[in-house]
């Protein structure tokens, strides 16, 4: 067989090895986290229909 035993990261464009690696096809767990990142923030980009200010209001999210 000719079944190569690594792969690019989609993430970074590193080796990411297959053998064992639970995370493949990423090259570790931050490249796997970045992604995952990315995936969440285009399902956050829907067209929301519901009001932009709400009742609990988030004035207290405020961090500096
Ligand atoms: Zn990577």
């Amino acid at each position: 067989m000719t079944a190569p035993k690594s792969t690019k990261c989609p993430t970074c464009k590193g080796v990411a090895v297959k053998d064992g690696n639970k995370l493949y096809p990423f090259c570790g767990e931050r490249c796997q986290l970045v992604d995952l990142g990315r995936w969440l923030n285009e399902e956050y980009r829907v067209p929301s229909d519901e009001p932009a200010t709400g009742p609990l209001g988030t004035d207290d999210e405020s961090s500096s």
